[in-house]
């Protein structure tokens, strides 16, 4: 499908929200409508309920039912644009300034679609890493001083990290937010995100990865005395947590660790997609129309880590 790569682009395809319609429906039913109840392709448009009826059964299906545009108060074409935004800018985009940018009532709004659109990036399980892998963690929030892995973490966040080490650029990442460094968090962790029949994973020589060798899996921990050589010792998975920080700290200031999760979604994703920035948009749209609903009081009630 047609999606749009400039602004203009973008104005020009999605001018307004029967358009914006238009488009789910396509990505929806590339093969023209299909009812879920009686799989009869054949449909009248109810303009006033902006729904399909099937004109077998009666089934009246609506193209953003179970997606997170379900029952929105925002316009579709407000939703395509914050996909955008989110999808063209490099760096993403913060609440304040989607909220600025399409004149959204309040800073809720913008926050909640955010969230919303970041849930549905990390809806389904991604495929498992393979071949050299970098495993590490890392605080987010404070300064760390050098020694004090697990202990005096208290006041931060903490993300696991693996990456895939390849010839000139890493291939691709998985973080998690996990509640304490230790062997019962990052053992689980590791041997969740990669294939343990095509990958070794490299460490540093913290403890609560000893035992990953025991388990199965093709360990390779690396013993250093300085710390300032972890670096140099695991180098992708640093870069990762580098362009981590840089972009928590420049794009949103920070973020609260309970909504941290969602955060990490959109940055593997986006991680993972860098080299295929031009069909972001794409992407990013079909997994909104794949997401389920979450409203606002869901997603701040829940607790991650
Ligand atoms: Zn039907």
């Amino acid at each position: 499908m047609e999606f749009p790569s400039t602004m203009l682009d973008f104005m020009h395809q999605f001018s307004d929200d029967d358009a914006c319609r238009a488009y789910l429906e396509k990505m929806r039913w590339p093969n023209g409508f299909t009812c879920s109840r009686c799989q009869g392709t054949n449909a009248s448009y109810v303009a006033s309920r902006r729904l399909r009826q099937c004109a077998t059964c009666r089934y009246q299906a609506s193209v953003t039912a179970g997606t997170i545009f379900h029952a929105t108060q925002t316009s579709l074409q407000k939703w395509f644009l914050a996909i955008f935004f989110l999808a063209r800018h490099k760096q993403g985009i913060s609440a304040l300034q989607l909220q600025r940018d399409l004149g959204l009532g309040s800073y809720q709004t913008a926050w909640t679609m955010l969230h919303k659109i970041r849930s549905a990036l990390g809806h389904r399980p991604a495929f498992r890493l393979t071949g050299l892998i970098e495993a590490d963690e890392t605080y987010l929030g404070g300064a760390v001083s050098g020694g004090l892995r697990g202990r005096g973490a208290a006041h931060k966040a903490i993300v696991a990290g693996a990456v895939e080490r390849r010839e000139r650029a890493a291939g691709s990442v998985r973080l998690a937010v996990v509640p304490r460094a230790s062997k019962a968090e990052l053992g689980p962790f590791v041997r969740g995100v990669i294939d343990a029949n095509d990958a070794t994973v490299r460490t540093d020589g913290w403890s609560a990865y000893d035992h990953l060798g025991e388990e199965g899996v093709d360990h390779e921990p690396t013993i250093q005395g300085d710390p300032t050589r972890a670096a140099k010792v695991l180098p992708s998975i640093h870069n990762v947590f580098s362009h981590l920080k840089t972009w928590l700290r420049g794009t949103f200031h920070g973020v609260s660790p309970k909504h941290l999760d969602r955060y990490l979604q959109e940055f593997t994703y986006r991680f993972d997609r860098r080299r295929r920035e031009d069909e972001l948009f794409f992407f990013v749209l079909r997994r909104a129309l794949q997401g389920a609903p979450l409203s606002y009081s869901r997603l701040t009630a829940e607790v991650t880590g």
